[in-house]
């Protein structure tokens, strides 16, 4: 379904309302006026319902909102984490290029970036058929520390963490991309050597350390 960019942003918001626990989008939250006509494009392919002024998925709705939210995170994890492109900047673009990653495209994004589970910003992203099947045949590449067994040897890929107390805390004890990382224990704390040196973390932490097998 070939949706207008408004449209879309608009099934982003109603789903990151419900994400946080909402069951509807007040229109005012976000900067579309309620006479808009992407509202109208919406309830046109019975996507959304509008009831007392609030807008409400219709079950095809989320799942076009859970496809769009997937395009957008995965646009934000290449952007920063392939392009490098941060902050502002990173966000406006994308925003542009989400709307570009459309059937088919997205699983290609998907898979060169190993099946992210999270946006940089620690969000969920909405797994698609490409992460089952990659899972399936066990070669999702990076995954969390905590999947790790004890023995398991890999590489640190990236951090996941807004935290920048924890991400020093980590950055001190040599958790760095690129270098070797080696679970030693996984309970009830997990301990690993980076280089010659050994730490003890809890999962919290570890759960925030993303390793290529
Ligand atoms: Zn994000
Ligand atoms: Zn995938």
């Amino acid at each position: 379904m070939k949706l207008s960019e408004k449209a879309e942003e608009i099934l982003e918001a109603l789903w990151i309302a419900e994400e946080e626990g909402g069951a509807f989008l007040d229109p005012e939250k976000i900067s579309i006026p309620a006479d808009d006509p992407a509202f109208t494009e919406l309830t046109g392919h019975a996507l959304i319902e509008l009831r007392q002024g609030m807008v409400y998925f219709r079950p095809e709705g989320r799942e076009e909102g859970r496809m769009t939210i997937r395009r957008h995170r995965l646009a934000e994890r290449l952007m920063m984490d392939v392009l490098n492109i941060r902050g502002e900047a990173g966000d406006y673009k994308a925003c542009q290029f989400e709307h570009l990653l459309n059937e088919g495209v997205d699983a290609k994004v998907c898979t060169m970036l190993n099946h992210p589970a999270t946006c940089p910003h620690g969000k969920p992203i909405p797994p698609g058929e490409c992460c089952a099947e990659a899972r399936a045949l066990g070669d999702l590449g990076v995954v969390p520390l905590t999947e790790f067994k004890s023995g398991q040897e890999g590489e640190i890929a990236y951090i996941q963490t807004e935290d920048s107390k924890k991400m020093q805390k980590l950055m001190a004890m040599g958790v760095l991309p690129g270098n070797r990382i080696l679970l030693m224990q996984a309970f009830p704390s997990y301990i690993f050597r980076v280089g010659f040196s050994e730490f003890a973390i809890d999962t919290n932490l570890a759960r925030e350390i993303f390793v290529r097998k």
